[in-house]
């Protein structure tokens, strides 16, 4: 059955009100998703009545807040099919994620004269991580090209990979381009060199279905506020012999087993890895949006958000003056035009409350790759988008363009 997403748009509250003037026509889902009503009455609801810090549970509260919060987890573990809950360890976002990734696994494992294989699509979450921990190790970057349509280059790919390759860091979906990138054969080649793989799942779990295991990747990172969620909350999936052996990378409190002055011992996981007090609220929101997410028929929000990045391809392609980059798969559309900056543009299309992003798209090595200083315009879509809004994005440009 087809979506009925006027119904669901009911259920995101934010996306009923004007802009400038004008209906919201949001597609700047690749920045952030809105939230629906769910999310936000688990959040009110975990403040209202639930408020206390979790895991000393030596009174009421303390106890449900705790059990709200481990639900989260175990939410999270189910969604993304990992074997265990212990397993997802909760950080502020995908960026948290990876850092923690680079500091406790990259810097004491890294040496000089190992590689770390990047792809020129990263987003700088998966970039300057890496570069500080090849700084510190002497290890060196090595980087996937792309393809003349904008895509990871898998041959050249196969010609990066050596035994010097102690880590593969892709990105599942690119938040510039849209574009699915061939994660499972890039994951086969650095099994076949023994080398670790992380997999920044930010733009994936959004549009796709996530297997953990089937994937077979070390390690998988994505931010809350990406999947319908909230900010300040995200999670580390790891395989749970790295995960054993890797050291804390923050300390403090509620990680700890046992601490004197002469020696302190950590918790199990996933304790070990969230030092202080967590997010309890945004873990409990995110457990909300998997709750709405699994709620809803997969296929048929796949099959919308087909519909919708088709038309906005063809609809797109048909604008003289506007050139797609790349080929786009999934969530988001760049362009650019000739003659208007990027930012112009935007400007115009918000005064029609139109939202979409400008710029780099935190991704300037890729930006430089494909020779556009100015960055792009992108539209990205969420299933809540409705062909009316790509149709009014479209009208949009065409009005804007009047300007130029
Ligand atoms: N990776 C990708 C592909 C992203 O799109 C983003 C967010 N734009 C991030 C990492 C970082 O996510 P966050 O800022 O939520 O940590």
């Amino acid at each position: 059955m087809p979506l009925d997403i006027d119904k669901l748009r009911l259920d995101f509250p934010i996306l009923a009100q004007t802009v400038n003037g004008q209906p919201l026509v949001y597609l700047d889902n690749a920045a952030t998703t809105q939230k629906p009503q769910s999310v936000l009455d688990a959040l009110q609801h975990y403040y209202q009545h639930q408020n206390a810090n979790v895991h000393r549970a030596a009174h009421a509260l303390s106890g449900q807040a705790t059990q709200e919060f481990e639900d989260a987890r175990t939410k999270v573990a189910t969604f993304i099919n990992a074997p265990d809950s212990k397993q997802v360890i909760w950080t502020r976002g995908a960026t948290e994620a990876i850092n923690l990734v680079a500091y406790s696994f990259g810097m004491p494992h890294l040496k000089a004269g190992d590689e770390i294989l990047l792809s020129t699509m990263e987003h700088h979450a998966n970039i300057v991580p890496w570069q500080q921990v090849a700084a510190a190790t002497g290890a060196s970057i090595k980087v996937i090209p792309l393809t003349e349509h904008a895509e990871l280059d898998l041959a050249a790919a196969a010609d990066l990979f050596s035994e010097r390759t102690k880590l593969l860091a892709v990105s599942q979906v690119s938040n510039a381009l849209g574009v699915i990138n061939p994660i499972k054969e890039l994951i086969t080649m650095a099994k076949a060199v023994d080398a670790i793989t992380l997999i920044d799942g930010a733009q994936a779990v959004g549009h796709l279905p996530v297997d953990v295991q089937a994937l077979d990747c070390d390690f998988y990172v994505f931010s809350g506020h990406k999947m319908f969620g909230p900010t300040g909350i995200g999670v580390l999936y790891g395989k749970r012999e790295l995960l054993e052996k890797m050291p804390p990378w923050q300390t403090g409190g509620e990680m700890i087993k046992h601490v004197s002055f002469a020696q302190t011992t950590f918790s199990e996981l996933p304790f070990k890895f969230e030092a202080g007090t967590p997010n309890i609220a945004g873990a409990i929101g995110l457990g909300a949006a998997i709750d709405y997410i699994s709620g809803l028929d997969r296929n048929a929000v796949a099959a919308h958000e087909h519909q919708l990045m088709q038309q906005l391809v063809a609809g797109l392609s048909a604008l003289p003056e506007v050139h797609i980059i790349g080929r786009p798969q999934a969530g988001a559309v760049s362009f650019i035009m000739d003659d208007v900056h990027p930012q112009d543009m935007a400007t115009l299309l918000d005064m029609q409350g139109i939202a979409v992003r400008t710029g780099h798209h935190c991704a300037m090595p890729l930006m430089q790759a494909l020779g556009l200083p100015q960055g792009t315009l992108r539209a990205s879509i969420a299933f809540y988008n409705t062909p009316h809004d790509i149709t009014a994005l479209l009208t949009g440009i065409d009005k804007a363009r009047e300007f130029f």
